[in-house]
This record gives C-alpha cells, sequence and structure tokens, in this order.
C-alpha cells in the first residue's frame, strides 16, 4: 500500500515522458502514448543470422557486413530500425536524463524477441560498460538501465562490474571499423576468470559497426567465457 503510494506521488512529481515524442505520455500508466506506438519502426524478418538488421532478400542469410567481417559472437538481435525517431530517442536516453525509456525498450523487446533470447539460454547478462568518469557525467550507463530490466524480465543475474572500461577512449565514430575495435579491446578488461560459463549476453543500446559487440565478445572469451551474445535496441541498416 505505502510503496503504491510512494509510486503515485513520484509520477505526479515526475510524469513519465514518452520515448517517441519525449511529451508527457498522454495516458497515465502507459510508458508510451497510445497514439505514438506506431512510431518506431520495429525489425522484421528477413534479418541477418549474425546480426540481426533486416535485410532485402528472404534468400540472403547475412547482411554485407556479417559477410565480410569477422564475428566471434554467436548471434546478436536488435529491436528497433535506426531511424529519426530512434535517433532522437536514443539521445534523450543516452546522454539527456531519460533513463525511463529503458522500460519501454525492455518491454517491446522481451515481447518481439524474448523467445528468441531464451533459445539461447544465457547464463549471465553483461551491459556493454562505459568508462567511469562517462558515468559520472551522465549518472548512469544507459547499457546497465538496460541489462538490469532485461534481467529482471528474464529471470536472470547481471553483472556490471566484470567487464569494465578502463581507459577513456577516443569518440568512436571519428574512426574506422578496423580502429574502433581496437581501441575499444585495449579499453576493455574483465575483472575475474570466467571459466565455466557457457553462455553469456551482452547487452547495448545501440548496434552500428559491431565493433563494439566484437570487442566485448573477445575479451570475455579471452577470460574464458564460451558462447557470447548480444542484444541492443537500436540497429543502423548498412549495405546488402
Ligand atoms: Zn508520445
Ligand atoms: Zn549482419
Amino acid at each position: 500500500m505505502e510503496r503504491k503510494y510512494g509510486e503515485s506521488l513520484i509520477s505526479l512529481l515526475y510524469p513519465r515522458r514518452c520515448p517517441a515524442c519525449h511529451d508527457i505520455v498522454s495516458k497515465r500508466g502507459e510508458w508510451i502514448c497510445p497514439e505514438c506506438r506506431d512510431d518506431f519502426s520495429f525489425t522484421r524478418s528477413p534479418v541477418c543470422m549474425k546480426c540481426g538488421q533486416e535485410l532485402d532478400a528472404e534468400e540472403q542469410e547475412l547482411c554485407y557486413d556479417c559477410s565480410r567481417g569477422h564475428r566471434d559472437f554467436e548471434q546478436s538481435t536488435a529491436l528497433i530500425n535506426y531511424d529519426s525517431t530512434a535517433a532522437a530517442s536514443m539521445a534523450k536516453f543516452k546522454y539527456g536524463g531519460r533513463r525511463e525509456y529503458a522500460d519501454y525498450y525492455i518491454s517491446e523487446l522481451v515481447k518481439r524477441k524474448g523467445a528468441l533470447i531464451a533459445g539461447w539460454r544465457p547464463q549471465l547478462i553483461i551491459p556493454v560498460p562505459v568508462h567511469k568518469s562517462r558515468r559520472r557525467e551522465r549518472g548512469y550507463n544507459q547499457a546497465e538501465e538496460l541489462a538490469v530490466r532485461l534481467g529482471k524480465a528474464l529471470h536472470l543475474p547481471v553483472r556490471s562490474d566484470l567487464l569494465v572500461r578502463e581507459k577513456k577512449t577516443i569518440a568512436q565514430k571519428e574512426l574506422g571499423p578496423a580502429a574502433r575495435q581496437h581501441n575499444l579491446e585495449q579499453a576493455l578488461r574483465v575483472k575475474q576468470p570466467l571459466t565455466g560459463l557457457k553462455r553469456v549476453l551482452v547487452v547495448d543500446d545501440i548496434y552500428t559497426t559491431g565493433s563494439t559487440l566484437q570487442a566485448c565478445t573477445r575479451a570475455l572469451q579471452a577470460a574464458g567465457a564460451e558462447k557470447v551474445y548480444g542484444c541492443v535496441i537500436c540497429i543502423g541498416r548498412g549495405p546488402s
């Protein structure tokens, strides 16, 4: 009872914002305005068997990038195509303090991709880490916000302290894919051996070139993890 009262007081003081229009959600108790529900473009099959991005043709198995680049992770899935609505939503989620958007993203992710993820039988969820100074600036790590909610929904443990980013990396977008991956790999550190851990799920907000997931996979495998899977909210569409 008391908790409920507390929650409604919070929602009165800080009304929930819509991840699509960024206004106060038009219907109380919802995570998105009913009229904004179709604003995001959810990924539809056929999708790349490796990274989960949409493909043009059914007979294609992999996207252009995955068919050429080396991927050590088993498979990754993505919820939303990265268009202007998604970009604006992600920007507010990452830099604008709107961590509550994670509630909506994860509820949709579980609804649309939950069976696929459960089929991988992950034993542990690990968020892509940010450097602690960046976390301090933003007040949170957006990937961790996602991971914690996903763990709760799927009843899986989440560890945010195992994989850390020790060095501040140069802004990734200024680098090419190979340099990006090398840059990140140098900065990642796994804090304890993962021997015996068979299946790990890495969670992030956006998949662009795949270099982040690849770098995390290599670090986790070097520490003893066997199979690494990925799951992101947004994915850009490359050439096919
Ligand atoms: Zn809205
Ligand atoms: Zn792909």
